[in-house]
């Protein structure tokens, strides 16, 4: 569903992703694991349109991608959640999660989308007219995660979903996501910093180390090779 090949993103002559070759499935999780400053976020940001790639290609549901822009690929289903979550701050949870669905215009099945997020999260039901701000952030999250579904997206992006949560939180945040693409039949393409949990949902797994793809294969497999034990399982 998603195919990358020789993807590099430079930022005026600094290299934060060199020669990334990689595919997602449509119905599977597929995890990116590696260290901070890798590259994983950059090669999210022109997975999604936000940033040009310098090299490479993109493809997206058999449609070349590369170069257009994050509303083009939202249309076409791609749905990117940021790390730190981006919300709104000061709007309610319920304006937040509509402005998920700011380029539909099927009003009907928008509605339908709010209560398909609600069934999924019913705490943001019963609070949907308090402001962002003031929920935790695992609730936060729920937002962010609520927003994504209102695009009615096939593809899901997540850039560190549980950052700064609370463990048991954590659990909770990748489960709804696995809940996610097993219900809907959509793809996910997960950045995660709990890369034990990030194995344990996802079937495939890519390992970046320095702009680059070290390893990949399935996540069991992963799982159970001693360099990804040592370097990012902590075992
Ligand atoms: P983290 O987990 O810390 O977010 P990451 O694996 O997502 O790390 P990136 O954020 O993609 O890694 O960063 C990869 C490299 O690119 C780093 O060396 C970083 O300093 C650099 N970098 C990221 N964004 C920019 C930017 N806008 N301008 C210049 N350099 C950047």
């Amino acid at each position: 569903m998603l195919d990358l090949s020789g993807v590099t993103v430079d930022y005026a002559g600094i290299v934060a992703v060199d020669d990334v070759s990689l595919s997602a499935a449509p119905g599977a999780i597929t995890t990116l694991v590696g260290a901070n400053g890798a590259g994983k976020s950059s090669l999210l940001r022109a997975i999604s349109g936000l940033i040009r790639p310098a090299r490479g290609s993109i493809r997206f549901d058999g449609a070349e991608t590369t170069g257009l822009g994050p509303e083009e690929l939202v249309r076409r289903g791609l749905c990117h959640v940021p790390e730190g979550r981006g919300l709104f701050p000061y709007m309610s949870v319920r304006d937040n999660l509509l402005s998920g669905a700011h380029l539909r215009r099927d009003t009907a099945r928008v509605r339908d989308d709010l209560d398909r997020v609600f069934h999924y999260f019913p705490i943001l039901r019963d609070h949907q007219h308090r402001i962002a701000r003031n929920f935790s952030g695992g609730q936060q999250q729920m937002i962010a995660i609520g927003r994504g579904i209102m695009s009615r997206p096939r593809f899901y992006i997540f850039d560190e979903p549980s950052i700064g949560l609370a463990p048991l939180i954590v659990r909770e945040v990748l489960d709804t996501i696995a809940t996610l693409a097993r219900d809907e039949g959509c793809g996910v393409l997960l950045v995660e910093q709990n890369a034990n949990l990030a194995l344990e949902i996802a079937s495939t797994g890519y390992v970046m180390d320095l702009g680059r793809i070290t390893l990949s294969g399935p996540s069991a497999e992963l799982k159970a090779d001693q360099r990804v034990r040592e370097a990012y399982l902590g075992l």
